[in-house]
């Protein structure tokens, strides 16, 4: 009998020891059980015999995570504190066929990994490319090739994409694959449909939104190796792609490329880990790229046609209401059979019902925000734990009967247009809307043929799709981003503002009107995003990232002293800690989700290591941990 330890997938228990009659090697996925339940785990190493019962492993399933893969996810579980086990979960590992169960592949061998290892950044024109760059483009490519790790910062319409493609063939030249993370791919059906055109079969696209049946089509293209461009949100990070030549990633600044529960990794960050990893060049794509990006590598700025001369900028002092500007420029706009945008940040019809005798706020009663009015469904729903209930007819604290409600929405913005014009074709581009990638599929292609005149959606209006014939963009509530408890605020806000206003102006002139109280900050910034980086360089040295590192440890409980006395003691351990500081600690901003009371601590340190010990050294049971956040409430 042989010994073994094993990490559990999915599971945050610390590897545990089982038994195996035959050889087992680094990777090997394996079936186990653990108090009669059936688990998959992943085999780490051989041991000695423990002195307790070990029970044995039920079968090996002949898929293996190579040694590379093996490697990323201890990363993982060390960078950002989770198990290896749930590291290693965002994983695919390599097939093996079951007619070579006599495993042709030797002990901690990675079964597929690049042969033929060329250098990078050579250059090999592709011959017959109907792909022809401008002169501007080509200086822009060379320039990225020359380094492991580039940014291509550009602006909308500047012709990002052609740049990729033309790297995507010489790397297919090469024999080699393409890994391209979007953040939101199952939003952009244009992309692929882009891609598709240019490249055919040979692109696959990869996102949580893909059937299970067309998944497991999908990995047999990718084991295979017919599948050479692979397309993803960030879970395509790990899938096992042979013979990686590139990975891109595209619209870099974007926050949904951080996990938002365990393991909460960056997929920027972790892209450029992996490119290092492989010794594959990575490059970074955005027209408003991160600060944290703009500093640490270098960049090739590509600006499209004038930025600022095609749309024309206006403000309004107002924070989110259709004023009679917005709708009078709305009307115009469509009067003349054009195309008009309006952006507001929330979904719903209204984000809070107060009451107008005593300022009650109706609250989700399992989290501690407000409850958004759904007039279609004649309910309030929290857009945390996705309680509902019917609309109350009185307020729930003083019992009057009149409740107001605050904070429009895009449901609402939709109704009321439909109210008071009739005629005016409007489509709803929201979550609550656009369930499905039929839903948006439809609804973009209504759009583009010109079947909506007025467009209203929330934050996926920005995700990088090509509307053509937009010539007004209307952006309401941008102060509530801009004043949000966050160090990236103003960079947040002005990325969503530019992104937006990108969507317009495509062929024609466009008109830009901004509600905001804060034109005095918004407007040297535009057409000139790289003005505001080097002034907020200014004003995050020392201070924040990408200048320090940040970690926020949050503590959740039902009961509220449970979660604070965890905090308490973390902290106390904390204080005894070197080259860290302390930056705030106490309830979180919002302090109930899903009934459970919420806690935190926020760390600083100028150097990863000594953070990382920090937190190792003091962090306790309840204590969950997130490297490098980007949500602070
Ligand atoms: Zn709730
Ligand atoms: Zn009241």
């Amino acid at each position: 009998m042989k010994y073994f330890t094993i990490s559990l997938l999915n599971s945050p228990l610390n590897p545990l020891t089982y038994c195996y009659e035959n050889e087992l090697s680094e990777g090997d996925l394996v079936e186990v059980t653990l108090r009669n339940r059936t688990l998959s785990g992943v085999v780490l190493e051989v041991c000695d015999a423990p002195d307790f019962k070990t029970t044995p492993v039920t079968q090996a399933l002949f898929q293996q995570y190579s040694q590379k893969q093996m490697k990323a996810a201890k990363f993982i579980s060390s960078y950002y504190f989770c198990s290896l086990g749930e590291a290693l979960q965002l994983f695919t590992p390599y097939g093996v066929n079951r007619e070579m169960e006599n495993r042709k592949w030797k002990m901690g061998e990675p079964l597929a990994q690049g042969k033929g290892e060329e250098r990078r950044g050579k250059r090999d024109e592709v011959k017959n490319s109907t792909l022809k760059l401008s002169s501007k483009q080509v200086e822009a490519l060379e320039l990225l090739q020359k380094y492991p790790v580039s940014l291509l910062f550009g602006d909308t319409g500047s012709g990002k994409t052609e740049i990729y493609m033309k790297w995507f063939e010489e790397v297919l030249a090469q024999g080699k694959r393409v890994l391209f993370l979007m953040p939101e791919i199952s939003l952009t059906p244009q992309m692929e449909i882009r891609l598709k055109e240019h490249f055919g079969e040979a692109v696959v696209m990869w996102h949580s939104k893909v059937t299970r049946p067309t998944k497991k089509k999908l990995l047999e293209k990718i084991h295979s190796g017919e599948a050479k461009i692979i397309a993803g949100a960030r879970s395509a990070l790990f899938l096992p792609v042979k013979d990686l030549g590139l990975i891109v990633v595209d619209e870099e600044h974007d926050d949904s490329y951080k996990a938002s529960s365990r393991p909460r990794y960056h997929a920027r960050d972790m892209a450029i880990y992996m490119g290092k990893l492989y010794d594959v060049p990575v490059l970074l794509g955005s027209a408003t790229p991160s600060l944290n990006s703009y500093v640490k590598y270098p960049h090739f700025r590509l600006k499209g046609g004038h930025f600022s001369a095609t749309r024309h900028f206006s403000f309004e002092k107002s924070r989110d209401a259709i004023t009679e500007r917005v709708e009078s420029s709305i009307v115009a706009t469509v009067a003349k059979e054009e195309q008009a945008m309006l952006f507001i940040p929330t979904r719903a019809n209204y984000k809070y019902l107060i009451c107008e005798a005593c300022g009650h706020t109706h609250e989700c009663p399992y989290c501690s925000v407000a409850m958004s009015l759904h007039r279609k469904s004649n309910a309030i729903k929290c857009h945390y734990c996705n309680f509902s209930e019917r609309v109350p007819q009185a307020c729930s604290k003083c019992q009057h009967e009149m409740l107001v409600s605050e904070r429009l929405g895009t449901a609402e913005a939709v109704y009321q247009f439909g109210e008071r014009h009739p005629d005016m074709r409007v489509g709803q581009f929201d979550r609550d809307a656009v369930s499905t990638q039929n839903k948006l599929k439809k609804l973009l292609k209504a759009f583009n043929n010109r079947e909506i005149d007025l467009l209203i959606g929330t934050q996926m209006l920005s995700k990088g799709h090509d509307y053509h014939d937009v010539t007004l963009a209307v952006i309401l509530g941008l102060d509530n981003q801009l004043n949000m408890g966050d160090y990236r605020a103003r960079e947040k806000a002005l990325s969503l503002l530019i992104q937006i206003a990108g969507r317009s102006g495509r062929k024609k002139e466009a008109e830009v009107l901004v509600q905001s109280y804060n034109q005095a900050f918004f407007e040297p910034y535009i057409g000139q995003y790289e003005k505001f980086l080097e002034d907020e360089k200014k004003f995050r040295q020392g201070l924040y990232p990408p200048y320090t590192k940040l970690a926020r440890i949050m503590f959740a409980h039902k009961y509220a002293n449970k979660a604070e006395e965890s905090m308490q003691e973390m902290l106390e351990r904390l204080r005894l800690q070197d080259n860290i500081e302390i930056v705030g600690y106490g309830v979180s901003q919002i302090e109930k989700i899903a009934s459970k009371y919420r806690y935190q601590i926020l760390l600083r340190a100028s150097k990863t290591t000594d953070l990382l010990k920090a937190i190792k050294q003091s962090k306790n049971a309840l204590a969950e941990v997130d490297i490098d956040p980007v949500e602070f409430s």
